[in-house]
């Protein structure tokens, strides 16, 4: 489990003394995050201390033995953080939304010896995020982990940033090999909801946390309202499950017997679904022999209305259940289009 933490920005060299020295003594934080430039959505709010930030950073991290890291968005960033000795870098979510920008940063990640994590980009496409990673593996920088922290959309239900936990383990699909951290700080956007968020990643089986740790989060200059303090990043630590220990491995046997199951059921519906596809086969030649239009809106619409009342029986949810006939329905109709498909 890796924790990365610290204050949104730097504020003063005893802010981050302060914060650096209570997240020193904790064995979970690998690394200090600490922002030095930041985005800031409309002109006018505060938007980092750049460079002396970067020297106070360099002093501490050899007084109290931490490293730091922080957020690049230009090439001239990695510059300056190679010569104050910051190693780590994270690219944020406005910058992996825009290939031109990470190809840039990618220009300065040459002369290699930098592990850039990569944040999510603001809207919900795995492929800029992928994309991203793969432009800052081609550059010669290890790409070290993924940063989910969620997705700016019009209606964020609650959330700061909606986690759209499915786009994450897309993610993880593609590229296994990439540990993922979840950000509930930026997810969450109010400290009440780092708490169950963090909860959630651990059972999602995420790497670690990047967690928004202040000294004095009410007195923060950016993004106070979702900032904990250090006790209060302990004690979200103690809550954490901890997936070395001998319980949850015991946990995990016991589940063995009904993976075995799903296992069994999931093999079963992937066979029905090719015979289902290969009766629509049938279905298409003889409805091409017979000159019948492939979509019959009404045979349609009574095996929506059977499915979905045998489903309520069932106790299935009637979202759920239409959305998978839907995709069926439409695999149908492609493979019954697709003339070339030979018949088996
Ligand atoms: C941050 O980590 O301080 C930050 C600005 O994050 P994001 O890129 O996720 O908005
Ligand atoms: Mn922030």
């Amino acid at each position: 489990m890796t924790i990365i933490a610290g204050p949104c920005s730097v504020e003063s060299r005893e802010q981050l003394g302060e914060v650096a020295t209570a997240l020193a003594g904790v064995p979970q934080v690998k690394l200090i995050r600490a922002g030095v430039w930041k985005p800031r959505t409309r002109p006018g709010a505060f938007e980092g201390l750049g460079e002396v930030a970067l020297g106070w950073m360099q002093e501490l991290s050899a007084e109290l033995d931490v490293a730091f890291c922080c957020e690049v968005a230009r090439p001239e960033h990695i510059e300056l953080c190679r010569t104050y000795g910051i190693h780590t870098v994270w690219i944020g979510a406005r910058t992996t939304t825009n290939p031109f920008m990470v190809e840039e940063i990618c220009s300065a990640l040459k002369d290699g010896g930098m592990d850039v994590m990569v944040k999510n980009p603001v809207c919900p496409d795995v492929r800029l995020w992928i994309g991203a990673i793969e432009r800052i593996e081609a550059s010669g920088a290890r790409c070290t982990a993924a940063i989910h922290r969620g997705f700016y959309l019009y209606n964020n239900q609650g959330y700061r940033n909606a986690p759209m936990w499915e786009v994450a383990l897309e993610l993880r699909r593609h590229r296994p090999d990439i540990p993922i951290l979840c950000d509930p700080s930026h997810m969450g956007g109010q400290r009440e909801l780092v708490g169950q968020l963090a909860a959630t990643a651990m059972q999602l089986d995420y790497d670690g946390l990047m967690v928004e740790t202040h000294p004095h989060p009410e007195r923060a200059w950016s993004d106070g309202q979702q900032q904990i303090t250090p006790s209060e990043l302990l004690s979200l630590i103690g809550k954490l499950p901890s997936s070395q220990s001998s319980t949850a491995s015991s946990r995990l046997s016991t589940l063995q017997p009904l993976r075995g199951q799903i296992d069994t059921v999931d093999h079963e519906l992937l066979r029905l679904l090719a015979h289902r596809m290969d009766i629509s086969r049938r279905i298409a030649h003889i409805k091409q022999q017979e000159g019948i239009p492939v979509y019959q809106s009404g045979r349609w619409n009574e095996v929506v209305a059977d499915r979905l009342g045998m489903a309520e029986d069932l106790g299935l949810e009637a979202t759920f259940t239409k959305e998978i006939l839907e995709r069926i329905h439409a695999e149908s109709i492609r493979v019954q289009m697709d003339r070339t498909d030979g018949r088996k």
